[in-house]
């Protein structure tokens, strides 16, 4: 629609150019005038060259290379005269100029007007009941021929446990109006992307059996300002209509980002009138209107605290990213809709998955489906859903990708140094797995699973962290004596982790327990805390964070140093497999253990013989 709108408008701004040029051009084109008496002199005379008619009017050029204009009573009976003389005439059709001048200017300034009425037409809110199709308007409930139930959301207990009371409310709301109470208007869901936040709203629709309006924030922002208040008028209008029923607005922090003073730039404006809408729509309630409104957002901290006042949005439920019993949970309603052979442990891929959202176990699974699919499985088993972790961990396998042997070595070192760095340094969490199969952007991994979730980061895993990120880099100057683009990545991560030690976690001497905020991505034209130090601070924030990644380099190298011959033995073993797990790596760790014993000190590659793990995988 606004497309269309957007050509219309083009064409008719080009159609009035066009209009315009032509009106000049037929200025341009205006011949001197001459009376007819002093034409028909000159005609006498014999100084007509040639002549142009068309309608009434005479054009003329004269033997002097002049031109005319004049207009004839009577064209009929001057043409024998002209024809005697043998004067050339060039006729064209009695198309009254003016006519067509009108038409130039007219079709353009109606398509102006046509355009402009359209305009209006989406501003008014009230009139775009006819605009719908299907009569309903632009905001219908959406059909729930399988409404979505509580059954469906697994692992977030607590938040399920608050919204019984909303769907009570929506169910029998006389049995709180009698008693005069208030019931919570806005539910504000907050909380990582993919925890089922939009889930467990459809679900509060479907077991209280109301209608569900649903609406992202992104859509009320459009081109024109103006677009979004009415449009949430026109959502709110419907809805009343429908009472009980569910509004949810998803993505809210898309039109209910802080308000900040000063730069406001378009879009801001734009923002803020939509924001505004919102308001006044939830203020003016009746208190008979039994429509709860639910929004979403991963942005809590950037909402302008108007929408959460009391009520507005004053219910808040965070939603965080499951437990492995929630993780659990959530495989199992999964289980029940597809096939699984009888070796799939839920409780071992609950385990094996910390930090994955709902969305990311539900996609899991279709993965491991797919995959099961392609291979013509007729059951999901263990090896699908572990390919299709890494699919989703590491991205696609590039399987077209040609590697040269000599960057093939450059990988296996470098994650030879990250598996041994991870294996020895303290409070770290277990290898899961090595590969040198290049995967997404990455040319290799050293994957790492936590044992339990973890929820508070102590130092020393996060100094472990960093070493393990300076591995790949250190262990591909000791054994290979080089420096490559490989370690990008790593020392992105590396100085990130380290500038929160310094800045957010007080976790450094020299800086203390302090909370400096470094400018975190500028969001929204937010300039929260920018310069909230000094510029000295700032200056020794840097030193510092330059000293905690230097000297996690250090001992990095150092400590693989020390283990040269298993990192050596480490990259043949990848080398030949490509992949290690958790046990293969212990295998070649003991293999070296031995060669240490039996050949003192010396280095067990040096013999040529390779330990008996390749033949084992
Ligand atoms: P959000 O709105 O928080 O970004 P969604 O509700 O859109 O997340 O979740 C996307 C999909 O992930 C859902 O459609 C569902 O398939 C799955 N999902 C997420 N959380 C859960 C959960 N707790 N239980 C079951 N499925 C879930
Ligand atoms: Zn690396």
């Amino acid at each position: 629609m606004i497309l269309f709108i957007r050509t219309l408008f083009v064409l008719a701004v080009l159609l009035v150019l066009g209009g315009s040029a032509a009106v000049f051009w037929h200025m341009e084109n205006r011949l001197p005038p001459l009376s007819y008496n002093e034409f028909l002199t000159i005609l006498e005379k014999d100084e007509v060259a040639e002549v142009r008619l068309q309608g009434g009017q005479i054009s003329l050029k004269d033997t002097f290379g002049r031109e005319f204009a004049t207009y004839s009573p009577d064209v009929q009976a001057l043409l024998p005269s002209l024809l005697e003389k043998g004067i050339p005439i060039y006729g064209r059709p009695d198309h009254s100029s003016s006519l067509l001048l009108l038409a130039e200017l007219v079709v353009p300034v109606m398509l102006i007007l046509l355009v402009w009425y359209s305009i209006l037409r989406r501003q008014t809110a009230e009139e775009s009941d006819a605009d719908g199709k299907d009569g309903k308007g632009r905001f219908s409930p959406q059909q729930m021929r399988n409404p979505v139930t509580f059954r469906d959301v697994a692992g977030v207990p607590e938040a399920k446990e608050e919204l019984l009371e909303v769907i009570d409310f929506l169910q029998r709301p006389k049995k709180y109006s009698r008693l005069g109470a208030v019931i919570p208007r806005g539910i504000l869901f907050q909380g990582p992307p993919g925890t089922g936040k939009t889930l467990l709203a459809r679900a509060i629709a479907g077991e209280a059996g109301v209608p569900f309006f649903s609406i992202s924030g992104s859509d009320f922002v459009e081109m024109f300002v103006g677009v979004g208040a009415s449009r949430v008028r026109e959502l709110f209008k419907e809805a009343k209509k429908q009472t009980p029923c569910i509004v949810f607005i998803d993505e809210i922090d898309a039109v209910g980002g802080r308000r900040s003073a000063g730069n406001m730039a378009g879009g801001q404006d734009e923002r803020g009138q939509t924001l505004n809408a919102l308001l006044v729509e939830m203020d003016g309630f009746a208190t008979d209107d039994t429509i709860i409104i639910l929004a979403a957002t991963n942005r809590p901290d950037i909402l302008d605290p108007a929408l959460l006042r009391p009520g507005r949005f004053d219910r808040q439920i965070t939603i965080l990213p499951p437990d492995i019993k929630g993780r659990l949970q959530i495989l199992q309603v999964y289980a029940t809709k597809l096939k699984l052979s009888d070796k799939i442990d839920l409780e071992t891929v609950a385990r094996n998955t910390p930090g994955f959202t709902g969305a990311e176990l539900a996609s899991l699974m279709n993965e491991a489906a797919l995959i099961a699919g392609r291979t013509g499985d007729s059951a999901i088993r263990p090896e699908h859903v572990e390919a299709a972790k890494d699919r989703i961990l590491m991205g696609v396998e590039r399987k077209g990708l040609v590697i040269s042997e000599k960057d093939r070595r450059t990988m296996a070192y470098h994650e030879a140094g990250h598996a041994i760095l991870a294996r020895s340094l303290p409070e770290t969490d277990p290898i899961h797995k090595i590969t040198i199969i290049p995967r997404g952007k990455a040319l290799g991994h050293t994957q790492q699973l936590p044992l339990t979730d973890r929820h508070a980061y102590t130092r020393e895993y996060l100094l472990s962290r960093i070493k393990i990120l300076m591995g790949g880099r250190a262990s591909e100057e000791i054994c290979l004596n080089q420096q490559t683009t490989g370690a990008e990545d790593d020392f992105r991560q590396a100085v990130d982790l380290a500038t929160k030690m310094v800045c957010q976690w007080g976790m450094t001497d020299n800086i203390g327990p302090m909370s400096y905020i470094r400018d975190d991505g500028d969001f929204l034209g937010e300039q929260l805390s920018r310069n909230a130090y000094s510029e000295e601070t700032g200056q020794s924030i840097d030193r510092e964070v330059k000293g905690l990644v230097e000297s996690c380099y250090r001992e990095a190298k150092e400590i693989l140093t020390a283990e040269k011959d298993f990192l050596v033995y480490l990259a043949d073993m990848l080398l030949v497999n490509e992949t290690l797990d958790h046990e293969e790596m212990e295998i070649v760790y003991e293999c070296t253990s031995k060669k240490r014993l039996e050949s003192g000190a010396g280095n067990p590659s040096d013999d040529g013989t390779l330990c008996s793990v390749s033949s084992a995988v």
